[in-house]
């Protein structure tokens, strides 16, 4: 199979050969095989979130990953229960406007796109309003790439006895994320990002004791994560039709991830090539929106170096050179992204910096 363009954007991404090849095969959903893959894919999930199967169960579910985390909104609260949702980017933004249009309680908190949340902040709206039982917050805002700490909010968790939602969507695979011991009650995630599987599914690894607790919250029959668990935990049959490609597609990146060292092993390889691409960046006086410090390895926001630059100009120039980069999505500074997850490494990078450095080059 030929790989015609590197996907350097957040998912759907470039995903291996192997990956692809299982997808040539059709599946049977009621089939013994393909329920026994859903199975396993529900146990490997879970080792990658580090947690036991006593504790928590691997949902998955199909659509986008958006739909998964209205799922989770539909399901983890409610009609007694206020999230506070923390945003500072798009996706933030989508779970206020999600939880509001299924009429759930919520209180809002919007911080700036290029910081991240003040935590004694939240602490003092969560001592403020007690009716607050839950807190939803994104781990790597892919918006601007900024990586939102996880250990602060979960202190606070702890100590305000408020169940965590962690749209850990662009993160979970790519970052090790130890969801027990941080008290995490919902993570998200889904097939297209870190995992390095193609789009069709997502899931959510979830405290079962919580989650046995939601009977009757979702106000939706197909959102309806607490049913979903049900049926699928029977026998690793699906409700409703599954992507049957793509699932099998997904326990290959998942046996993929384990081959390459697990989450750890991947986040280096992550983590090295942004390096590599920000310094190489920098020369060229092209610079990261975020400060290094918050700088999450998935994806970076480039402000453009000059006003002379034209995206679409680059863009279509580092096309022909095989690349495919992702447009900026913020308001008011002219930015696009270059992601560094998927089947990318070291010489793609190389390669990829070498091409802007022509493109600079020749534009002078
Ligand atoms: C990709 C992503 C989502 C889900 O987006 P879909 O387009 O619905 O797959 C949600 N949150 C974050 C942080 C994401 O990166």
């Amino acid at each position: 199979m030929t790989q015609t363009y590197k996907l350097l954007t957040p998912g759907p991404l470039t995903t291996t050969d192997s990956v692809k090849e299982t997808m040539l095969e059709d599946r049977c959903t009621w089939d013994e095989e393909y329920k026994q893959l859903t199975q396993d894919i529900r146990h490997r999930l879970l080792e990658v979130a580090s947690v036991s199967a006593d504790d928590y169960t691997a949902v998955l579910q199909q659509g986008s990953g958006s739909f998964v985390v209205e799922s989770v909104l539909q399901t983890a609260l409610g009609k007694d229960d206020h999230v506070l949702i923390i945003s500072n980017g798009a996706y933030g933004n989508r779970m206020i406007d999600m939880a509001n249009a299924i009429g759930k309680k919520v209180t809002e908190m919007r911080v700036a796109y290029d910081a991240v949340p003040d935590f004694e902040k939240i602490e003092e709206i969560i001592e403020q309003d007690p009716s607050i039982t839950h807190v939803a917050m994104v781990h790597c805002e892919t918006t601007t790439g900024i990586l939102n700490p996880l250990a602060p909010l979960s202190e606070i968790g702890k100590r305000k006895n408020v169940s965590l939602i962690i749209d850990a969507m662009s993160s979970f695979g790519g970052i090790p994320i130890k969801v027990n011991d941080l008290g995490i009650d919902y993570l998200i995630s889904s097939a297209n990002k870190c995992i390095q599987g193609v789009p069709g599914f997502g899931f959510v690894i979830a405290n079962k004791e919580i989650l046995k607790q939601t009977q009757g919250n979702a106000s939706s029959i197909a959102l309806d994560l607490f049913e979903q668990w049900k049926v699928m935990d029977v026998d690793g049959k699906w409700r409703f039709t599954s992507p049957t490609h793509v699932v099998a597609a997904f326990q290959e990146a998942l046996i993929e991830l384990d081959e390459e060292g697990g989450t750890p092993a991947r986040y280096q390889r992550y983590k090295d090539n942004n390096n590599y691409v920000i310094k190489h960046l920098k020369e060229l006086n092209f610079q990261p929106y975020i400060d290094d410090e918050y700088q999450s390895p998935i994806i970076t926001t480039f402000l453009y170096p000059d006003k002379d630059f034209v995206f679409e100009d680059f863009y279509q120039y580092m096309k022909e050179a095989g690349f495919v980069l992702y447009p900026g999505k913020l308001m008011d500074t002219p930015s696009f992204r270059i992601g560094n997850i998927g089947d990318l490494h070291h010489k793609d990078f190389v390669s990829l910096v070498d091409n802007i450095q022509k493109y600079m080059n020749e534009r002078d």
